[in-house]
């Protein structure tokens, strides 16, 4: 894979901030990602792209008509928190409308050219379901529009079978409230247990018609390289094997590093390596069409160096270190047989009624 990778990218996110300039989601998570990148080589494998306009039928795909137009009156009254936890501006509306766009093209580009396609995107996705706040959750958790479900729904009318893979330290329960009775999408999420927003236990597996096609493997505290390293061998491959995706829609938060104040898991750049690496040999050897990255949380240094890790394992410039794997627990061992019976029960069945 000697191609560029494709990063989608907008001045226009800086907009999206608070005044005070006291939140963990701020710019600096992206502009840094970016002059870290300017100040390598690496630089000269990418191919830059602007954020196209917002096209608002193309958050209809995850999100109903109310949720929408709330939020954009919500924005027209300027920078104010919408919940405890999650602010928006005038501009927030559009930028995350332009990012869920983003998402969308992101993945009809990975199914029609292939290759890798990165969206820089903010605010964060992976929590916002399908009408605001998801799963019981107190809040949206920074979250507007989930670019995730955004992505891997729109490969759907071309046939194609979509890979969501979350790895991001809290649980992705707006994708999966959204995904949930979808059988045509997969969904793997990898967090930390009863962390906000205290959804995603191993035991939910799909809604009726969809079972097996949602795979949650909580972490315990303190979980990190040789759990993440297990749940790639043991969860990721197995289901990439049986599956057999044309694409993959990584929803890829940073805050699992062991640096981040906003998780107790303690993974470090060999983890983004490895998965980088993961996804190279994907591609290589044309298991999947193209990778789609769309960049979740990660509030410290950890950020950007496991963003770095992630992009140089993907490119083949940096090899993985081998990592012992360790199994997260029985509560995920025990329960796995049963998951990946449901998915393969689950694909046959889509496969008879196709024919
Ligand atoms: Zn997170």
């Amino acid at each position: 894979m000697t191609e560029k990778i494709h990063i989608v990218y907008s001045e226009k996110h800086r907009l999206h901030r608070d005044p005070a300039e006291i939140h963990a989601e701020n710019p600096w998570r992206v502009e840094n990602i970016v002059s870290e990148l300017k100040s390598s080589d690496l630089w000269s494998l990418v191919d830059l792209i602007e954020t196209p306009s917002p096209d608002y039928n193309t958050v209809l795909l995850a999100h109903s008509v109310e949720y929408v137009e709330w939020l954009k009156r919500e924005c027209n009254k300027g920078f104010h928190y919408i919940d405890a936890d999650t602010y928006v501006n005038e501009y927030t509306c559009d930028l995350a409308a332009s990012f869920a766009t983003a998402s969308r093209q992101a993945a009809l580009s990975a199914l029609r050219h292939g290759g890798v396609w990165i969206i820089l995107a903010r605010p964060g996705g992976h929590h916002a379901g399908r009408n605001g706040r998801a799963m019981s959750a107190p809040t949206l958790g920074f979250c507007i529009f989930d670019y995730t479900s955004i992505a891997a729904l729109s490969v759907l009318n071309y046939e194609a079978i979509p890979l969501a893979l979350d790895f991001d330290a809290h649980h992705g329960n707006g994708s999966q409230e959204i995904l949930w009775s979808e059988p045509r999408v997969i969904h793997v999420d990898i967090h930390q247990w009863r962390i906000y927003p205290g959804t995603g236990w191993v035991t939910d597996i799909g809604g009726q018609g969809a079972e097996g096609t949602k795979i949650n493997i909580p972490l315990y505290r303190g979980s990190g390289d040789p759990e993440f390293a297990w749940t790639l061998n043991y969860v990721v491959k197995r289901v990439v094997d049986i599956v057999k995706p044309n694409i993959l829609v990584v929803f890829a938060g940073f805050d699992a590093h062991v640096d981040d104040p906003l998780s107790g898991l303690e993974a470090t750049e060999h983890t983004y390596t490895l998965y980088g690496s993961y996804l190279r040999e994907l591609l290589e050897t044309n298991i999947i069409q193209g990778v789609i990255i769309i960049l979740g949380g990660g509030y410290s240094r950890g950020l950007i160096s496991g963003f770095k890790s992630l992009v140089e394992g993907l490119l083949g410039l940096k090899k993985p270190v081998v990592i012992e794997p360790r199994s997260p627990g029985e509560h995920v061992e025990n329960t796995l047989p049963l998951i990946l019976k449901k998915l393969i029960e689950n694909l046959e069945n889509m496969k008879s009624k196709s024919f």
